[in-house]
Formats: C-alpha cells, structure tokens, sequence
C-alpha cells in the first residue's frame, strides 16, 4: 500500500546544513530583507526557505581540516570577525616530505600552502555558528531528516521526499512508524556534501557528469590533546611522502588550534593501486613518525572521522543546474585540492546560488534556461579565477609523486595548461590492480598500542557515531554474489580496508563466506559508494539523526 505523507509546499528547498547550504539560506534572506527595507516586495520570503539536515544537531556531520580562507565568509557576513568561531589565525607555515625516520623541511613553502591570513577553524562549530544566524533570519531549518529521494517533475527536479522513520531490519513500520514528508520546492538546492546520495541520481538521471568522472580522496582526521607547549595555536605543517608511497596520492596535515588541542590527518586519493591499502592504517602509521610523535606523546585522542573529499577540480564539475534544481558547494565539485581548501568556495557557490534563485522567482521561472545563469555566474566569479589555473592538478599526479609535482610545477608556470590540458582520466576505482601478479597479501587489521595508535574501532568510539540498529541497512549492495565469486578471488575485498569504520566484514559461516555488514558503525564518508571495484555498493541516508557526531571537529 503507497504510504500517506504529508505534503509541505515552500519556495526554496536547501538539502544540506554545511556551509554551502547554510550560505545560500542566509544570502536568500538578506535578499528578501533588502527588497524589505526598499519598500519591495521580496521575491521569496525567509519562511518559505527551508533547509534539512541529516544530522541531529547543524555541525554534526561537518569535518574538515580545516584551514580557513575567509574570503567566502566575509562576502557573506561582512562583519564575521566579531562574532564568528575563528579559532586561531595560522602563524606559521611549513611542508615536509616525510620518509619512515626523517622529515626534511622544504626551504621555502610553496605559494599554494602558504596560509597567511587564514584561519584554523572547527567546521562544525563554524557552521553552527552560521545555522544560527539563518535561524535567526526567519529560514526554517530541520535537523535530524535526511533527503531521501529526489522528486521529477516536468524534466526537472520538484523537491524531495525525507526519510521514514520507524522503520524496522525488515522494511516494516515499528510502532514509532512515520512517514517521511513530502516536501516540494520551486528550486531545491542540492548542498549535500561529497558524493551526496540525491545530487547523484541527479547526475545520472540529467547526464550532469563533467569531462572528466568526479576524482575523490579519503580525508581521516584525528584531534588531540597534547602536552604544553608542543605546538603553537595556528601552526601549520602539510606533508608529503611517507605513509604514501610514491605511486599514491595524498599526504598529510598537523594544524595546532587553540588550548593544545591539534588537528592531524591524512588524505589518500581514492585511485590507489593496491586492493589491499587500509587508508586508517597508514594514517595511524603517520603518527609513529619522529615528527608527529614528538607533538603527540603523552597527548589524548580526543575526536575522530573521516570524510571523502571531491578533488577532480573544474573538469569534473558536474553542470550545477536542472530545472528546478542547482547543485552547490561539494555536490557541485567546487574544492581547490592543491590549495587543500574549499569553505570559503562553498560559500561563496552557496552566495552566487541564492542570487540565481532570488532573479528566477522574481521571475517566476525556474526553467534550467533561467538557472543556467548559475553557471555563467560561477564562471565570472573568483570562484573561476581561483579553480581554472589547478584545473588539471590532481589529474597531474595519476602516474605518482614524482611526476605529479613536475606537472604542478609547469601548471603553475602555464596557467594551469602544462603539458595536455585537460588531462582526461578515469574513475578512482579502475585503477585497482588484480592480486594475481602481485604481491600484496591480505593484512591482519591494524590493532595500535592504544596510546599513539588505535585500531579502527577505538577511533570510532571518538566520532560519537550511533544509529538505531533496528532499521534497513542503508548500504545497498546490488549484487552480494560478486564479493564471494570475483571480487575475493580479484581484489581480495577492498571494502574490508578502504572503509574507516570496519563497516564491511568478510565472515565464513557454516563453511561459507558472505559479506557482513556493519551499518551502524558508518561515519558517512561514502567511500564505499566511490570506491568500490564493482560499483555495486550505494549508499543511501539511513534514519535522520543517526551518523557521526563531529562536535568540535
Ligand atoms: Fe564510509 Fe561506506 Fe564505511 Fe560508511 S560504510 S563509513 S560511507 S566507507
């Protein structure tokens, strides 16, 4: 029988509370509030802006480094540094590359990671922060509902149903039964993030996809607590090297914020070779070197996550609009992966999107003719200016380290152009190698001393992570016979060891292997749904209100 749900009719639709989102809300409502004060009549009204967030409180779900440029914020509240969350202004900036015992510190920080006038900033507490001031211009925001399905209309997108809730393992309604709103919008804002379920049925369903596929990385961070005086508030340090090996992309980051706490991760580029390669394992590795060790003896884990990261840059950028529909921020593909940044773009991608709106509803037409001029206004932004020249960056290191940094080096000399441009790639997940012919071999999970390193269970205690257990499982594995016939015998099941959260287990029951999962253990990184050699895997949002909680982080 089809399910009753009750239907909620507003002018905007903002799926997502990170700070593309929440910057696309606020903009909406200064708009409206100017008309107001001109004697205009506004085209959308704050209460007919609505806003849903997944997590259970705004910042929950929010990770990041994160290093700060606050450009984006200051276009969007002029006067932040009064009362914004800045955490500390970054004093110092430093790039090592790392080999297993020595660090050798480059003589000069390159351009890109020189943070002057930046800021070491909690996401989370930022976006708070930027939750309230949108709360406070009359925007309706519910926390704890997750976009579950895009609604079609007309070629384009109408709104969204949100999740059941009350759901039992079965599919079947617990007594707590309810059903998910029916909430429909002239314009729905995808701001979901990194691989947001909606924005890619979006993607596929519209033929959104850019030049290249979407290029992603794994982001896994920890906070410490650490002795006085082992690193200054707004300290900087990026690595390359070690863990990695030189085939691998990524490197990793050490940001001291205020009260001796630091900030420390690793990112690893989600087109790696070796099946095998745990991304948590070589991060905790990270932190037995010399270098990281000397700032983290004696310290306290504090908080832990991980994230995935879009990197492709500009040729990846699926097209940001639909009838009805703009992508932004993450789902839009907008980061800078050589400067390792992108909140100030989110907001400013969630600035340029309110604008769109607020002319297409003066309008009253949300034709994807009319949101089109989203694009155009990307394109004549500092957003362009910014993203062009590193167009071709993260593309530049598909045939390892070395390569990659001869690449960047004529990039930055050529505008961006270097040797091809575009340089055009594949997905991540083609470039695992088969075991036969290799010599990777399984490895036993990584347990740590639990004092420096941890095993992946320990670390997820700290990302707060709690799910219902009695619901159906979120992750939808289409085809579970692949991972016990091809995927053991050729890959040897990646998902056992990309995943940072011990979610999938190869378990023998009654002789028999079968893929176990874990779903409540997931900190909806949505690695597995990139990842995975079959691509068999979606993710889809489980319950509203369950996943990490990134207080702090
Ligand atoms: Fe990330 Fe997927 Fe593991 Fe969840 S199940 S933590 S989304 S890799």
């Amino acid at each position: 029988m089809p399910i009753e749900r009750e239907r909620l009719d507003g002018d905007v639709l903002i799926v997502g509370a990170g700070p593309a989102g929440l910057a696309c809300a606020l903009r909406l409502a200064q708009l409206a509030e100017g008309d107001r004060k001109q004697g205009r009549s506004a085209a959308v009204l704050p209460e007919n802006v609505y806003v849903l967030e997944k997590g259970r409180e705004i910042g929950a779900h929010q990770l990041s480094g994160a290093i700060m440029d606050p450009r984006g914020l200051a276009e969007l509240v002029p006067d932040f540094r009064r009362s914004a969350p800045l955490g500390a202004p970054v004093s110092e900036d430093a790039v090592y590359f790392l080999t297993e015992t020595a660090a050798r510190k480059f003589p000069i920080t390159p351009p890109p990671l020189r943070n002057e006038g930046n800021y070491v900033v909690s996401l989370s507490r930022l976006t708070k922060w930027l939750g309230d001031l949108v709360e406070q211009a009359g925007v309706n925001i519910f926390t704890g509902f997750a976009g579950a399905q895009p609604i079609y209309e007309n070629d384009g997108v109408a709104g969204v149903l949100t999740d059941d809730k009350g759901l039992d393992k079965q599919g079947q309604p617990k007594a707590n039964f309810t059903a998910g709103y029916e909430l429909r919008a002239k314009i729905t804002v995808m701001a979901e993030g990194s691989r947001g379920s909606l924005t890619r049925a979006l993607v596929d369903r519209f033929h959104l996809g850019g030049l290249n596929p979407q290029l992603y990385a794994i982001g896994i961070k920890e906070l410490w607590d650490v002795p006085d005086g082992r690193i200054s508030p707004g300290s900087v340090a990026h690595t390359l090297g070690w863990p990695l090996d030189g085939h691998t992309y990524g490197g990793g980051w050490m940001y001291g914020l205020e009260e001796r706490r630091v900030s420390l991760g690793l990112v690893v580029g989600l087109e790696y070779h070796n099946p095998l390669f745990d991304p948590h394992a070589a991060f905790q590795r990270m932190k037995t070197h010399p270098l990281v060790r000397s700032i983290l003896d004696g310290g306290k884990l504090v908080r832990y996550g991980a994230k995935s990261l879009p990197e492709g840059g500009w040729y990846s950028m699926p097209r940001p609009y639909v009838a009805g529909g703009l992508l932004i921020g993450d789902s839009a593909g907008l980061l800078n992966s050589q400067r390792l940044k992108g909140i100030h773009i989110a907001i400013m991608s969630g600035i340029l999107a309110a604008e769109t709106i607020y002319d297409a509803l003066g309008a009253a037409d949300t034709s994807a003719t009319r949101l089109a001029s989203f694009e155009r206004r990307l394109e004549g932004s500092w957003i362009h200016e910014e993203l062009w020249p590193v167009r071709n960056f993260h593309q530049g290191f598909r045939n390892g380290l070395r390569s990659g940094l001869f690449h960047a080096g004529l990039q930055m000399i050529t505008g961006g152009r270097g040797l091809a441009d575009p340089i055009r790639v594949g997905p991540g997940h083609l470039e695992y190698q088969k075991l036969a012919g290799n010599q990777w071999k399984p490895l036993e999970r990584f347990r740590g001393d639990g004092k420096l390193t941890f095993d992946v269970l320990t670390d997820l205690y700290h990302s707060g992570t709690r799910h219902d257990d009695d619901q159906p499982c979120h992750l939808h594995v289409l085809d579970p016979d692949i991972c016990v016939t091809r995927c053991v015998a050729e890959y040897g099941n990646p998902c056992q060891y990309f995943c940072p959260a011990m979610v999938y287990e190869m378990v023998r029951e009654d002789g028999k292997l079968r893929l176990k999962i874990n779903a409540a253990n997931c900190v909806h990184c949505k690695t597995c749904d990139i990842a995975d050699p079959y691509q068999i895997i979606v993710w889809v949002p489980p319950e509203g209100g369950g996943g990490p909680n990134y207080e702090g982080m």
